[in-house]
């Protein structure tokens, strides 16, 4: 089964085939960092805009690179929701066209499921069910993946998603967007114990997570520096506050691990390319004889890719989107 899979939820415009779900025969993502750099974010019109300019041409080389035609294609998938509608709408335009007119099935895939979903990419043995951690720019949920499409969300974030975090601290001290590699990068230079920065506690569920205060925290450490006229060590700052985000991340994962009893664990999402979250949930599984599933960094960010896994096995499944298929910027983890 050959996939043709389209993502341009937010500002990747990217383009892959998949062959059975978990060969990846081409995965071509253009981005438009650049673009947005110089805003410090995201612009949702430059954003639709860009991936007009560029689908057709991203589309196009990821149909040579693989070496197959659109006729070859079994069905095409794209990204529905959540995301920016505008930049949504793009792919999804251009994925009803194109089935449409080579009369081939459609497929809407959610974005938050394709994340979850590059897991399968490089690790055949990894089968449903297992726990899953999300981090990503939008989103921090931790759930389990009961099957394939199929989640059940144990925790979520009540305020700033985790990739959120990492991107306002990173402006805060001047680092410019996204924020995230850059916080990675520079905390390597760092003590993590440098700090002693609060970790989240939420009443209620213990899985939820929160991380505004511990953003609050590292403002507050900085304008106190400022006023007193101290230097600030950024790089014990940085390090610390991602110690902090790892530390939460971790324990929750590891301890829902332990109480529904799940030997697997997987991260997604952009976040889960950080070196430290990597290394401190590889050592508590570990720790606790479980096996940690992770993507290579290509597959965390915004790809096709994992769009194309995810289609593949909502396609198997028997899913089709009628040709009204429309993008659903809110669309929730779990809703179709
Ligand atoms: P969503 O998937 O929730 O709709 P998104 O698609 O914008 O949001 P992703 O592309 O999955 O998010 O991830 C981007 C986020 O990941 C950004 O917030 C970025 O700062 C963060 N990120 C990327 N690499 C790292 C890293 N090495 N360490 C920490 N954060 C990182
Ligand atoms: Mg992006
Ligand atoms: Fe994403």
């Amino acid at each position: 089964v050959y996939i043709l899979a389209i993502e341009s939820s937010c500002d990747e415009t990217a383009a892959a085939v998949v062959k059975n779900g978990r060969e990846i025969l081409s995965n071509v993502i253009s981005s438009q960092i650049d673009l947005h750099t110089l805003y410090g974010g995201v612009v949702p019109e430059i954003a639709s805009r860009k991936h007009i300019e560029k689908i057709n041409q991203v589309i196009e080389s990821a149909l040579l690179e693989s070496g197959l035609t659109l006729e070859n294609m079994d069905a095409i998938g794209v990204t529905y929701g959540p995301g920016l509608v505008g930049a949504l709408l793009v792919g999804v335009a251009e994925a009803k066209a194109m089935a449409y007119a080579a009369n081939k099935p459609l497929v809407g895939v959610h974005h938050i499921e394709g994340h979850v979903s590059a897991n399968f990419i490089e690790h055949p043995d990894l089968e449903p069910p297992f726990m899953c951690l999300i981090v990503s720019g939008g989103h921090t949920h931790l759930v389990i993946v009961r099957d394939y499409g199929e989640f059940e969300i144990l925790g979520r974030t009540r305020d700033d998603a985790a990739g959120e975090a990492f991107d306002k601290v990173a402006r805060a001290v001047g680092l410019g967007y996204p924020g995230g590699p850059k916080v990675d990068k520079a905390a390597k230079e760092g003590n993590p114990q440098a700090i002693k920065f609060p970790r989240a506690k939420v009443d209620g569920n213990r899985y939820d997570f929160s991380f505004s205060g511990l953003k609050s925290a590292v403002l507050n450490h900085i304008n106190h520096a400022n006023m007193m006229g101290e230097e600030i060590n950024v790089p014990d700052l940085l390090a610390s506050f991602q110690n902090a985000v790892v530390d939460v991340l971790v324990s929750h994962t590891v301890d829902a691990a332990k109480e529904y009893g799940f030997k697997k664990v997987a991260i997604a999402g952009g976040v889960a390319s950080n070196s430290a979250l990597r290394k401190g949930m590889k050592e508590a599984c570990e720790k606790n004889g479980i096996t940690f599933y992770y993507p290579s960094p290509i597959y965390c960010t915004d790809n096709a890719a994992m769009i194309g896994t995810a289609a593949y096995y909502e396609f198997i499944n028997g899913a089709r989107a009628d040709w009204d298929l429309n993008a659903v910027p809110n669309l929730k983890l779990g809703e179709r």
